[in-house]
């Protein structure tokens, strides 16, 4: 017997099930802001991905040779590949640009409940706008997405890397020692991270006060912690504005404002958010985003970008811990033939009634009418269209209902009218 590789899964016709729902459902309320969908493939030139963030990327990587020699990576995720695809082909395109996509993603992760090595991302990007209303906008549209689809126990979290870094310069932490505190910040690991700091010879008093600024979820006490100049206010005051449209016109109110939110890759520059459902333990991440800098990189005019990315997977896990009910699937009706002759017959009904729109299954099994009745219910079948010789004389067939168990003679001209 094969193995299937580790981190990843096959998925059964019903988990299918939810994870179509979850992608139609994603869909509509993308398109309903006015996002087009895109698609891109599922794996790129290698130095795609470690142009912004380096050669140790790799170790979290698919990465492999081609027979041509290439260096080749399946996507980690789809922001760099999005970015690659504009500058390349979309740059004269009408702005704000609104993409959507949906893609299998891939990382040489240690898999774990709500962590594989390859999974499923629903995101966006915006590209050409970053006005208050903007951000607005998207931060909103990722709560609204897990909304709709059902979500009713979910977190959003607002940070914002340029008043971060106005903290770090504060304290005149090195670019490399901001990259290293970075992903302690991430996963708020506040020991390691005061471990860190007094390594880099911060004082007691400056190291309570960095890890309170993180932890303060109050924009109008920020100011507290950071050296005040023009640009700054600025940006508080653009940060406050995000956050009440935020509330006052796509009302919502279950957000705050965290500091420490950085987001795990390197490209992020400016607001930073996720949405969390708090429930799920250490992978309780269902979404990320915010503002970043790609464009120049890949070579093209730089313009402000933005956009996030919300794990299927992670988003199932979390409708089923909140007891949602997805619709299961259903079929309109199961044709069964009573004797062999009336194969033929059957085939013949079922394509006429699928021609019609109906979803239709028929009896391949040459079996009892109990058996294929039983058969039937397993597959939620709502109603049973039984095919006799004697019904057949007079162009008529019986129709069961399957929740009722009521049975009735029908003429076959007048089957739809009975399955609808
Ligand atoms: P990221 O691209 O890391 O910002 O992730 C965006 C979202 O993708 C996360 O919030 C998760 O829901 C999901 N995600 C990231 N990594 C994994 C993984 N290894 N397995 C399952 N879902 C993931």
């Amino acid at each position: 017997m094969y193995q299937i590789p580790r981190g990843t899964r096959d998925f059964t016709p019903e988990e299918m099930q939810k994870r179509l729902y979850v992608e139609e459902n994603i869909r509509s309320t993308f398109q309903s802001f006015g996002y087009r969908e895109i698609q891109t493939p599922t794996f790129e030139n290698l130095e795609l991905f470690t142009a912004k963030s380096g050669e140790t990327i790799t170790d979290e990587l698919y990465s492999f040779k081609d027979k041509g020699g290439r260096d080749l990576a399946l996507r980690p995720e789809l922001t760099a590949p999005v970015i690659r695809f504009y500058v390349d082909k979309l740059q004269m395109e009408p702005k704000p640009l609104k993409l959507f996509y949906f893609g299998n993603c891939f990382r040489y992760d240690r898999p774990q409940k709500g962590r594989y090595r390859e999974f499923r991302q629903a995101g966006c990007e915006i590209i050409g706008v970053d006005t208050p209303e903007a951000y607005a906008e998207l931060i909103a549209l990722s709560y609204i997405i897990l909304e709709k689809l059902g979500l009713k126990n979910i977190k959003l979290n607002i940070g914002n890397l340029k008043i971060l870094k106005t903290l770090f310069n504060k304290y005149k932490l090195t670019e490399k020692q901001q990259k290293y505190i970075l992903p302690l910040i991430d996963k708020s690991q506040f020991e390691e991270l005061k471990e860190a700091l007094e390594d880099f010879n911060l004082s007691p008093n400056n190291i309570n006060e960095f890890t309170e600024a993180l932890q303060s979820s109050d924009v109008n006490k920020i100011n507290q912690y950071i050296e005040k100049n023009e640009n700054i206010e600025k940006e508080i005051l653009r940060q406050k504005q995000i956050m009440e449209l935020i509330r006052e016109a796509f009302d919502i109110k279950n957000y705050q404002f965290k500091l420490g939110i950085v987001r795990g890759l390197d490209y992020y520059t400016d607001i930073v958010f996720e949405i969390e459902a708090p429930y799920l333990g250490a992978e309780k991440q269902l979404c990320g985003g915010g503002g970043y800098e790609l464009v120049k990189l890949f070579g093209g005019k730089e313009l402000p970008t933005a956009g996030f990315a919300i794990g299927f997977d992670r988003t199932i896990l979390a409708l089923e811990t909140e007891g949602y009910q997805f619709p299961i699937s259903t079929l309109d009706a199961y044709v069964i033939p009573v004797t062999e002759e009336m194969i033929t017959k059957c085939l013949q009904i079922s394509q006429q009634l699928r021609k019609q729109g109906f979803t239709v299954d028929v009896d391949l099994m040459r079996r009892g009418i109990g058996k294929a009745l039983k058969y039937a219910n397993s597959i939620n079948s709502k109603k049973s269209i039984i095919v006799g010789p004697d019904e057949i004389k007079q162009e008529s067939v019986t129709i069961k209902d399957m929740k009722t168990g009521e049975q009735k003679t029908v003429e076959i001209k007048n089957i739809s009218e009975y399955i609808k």
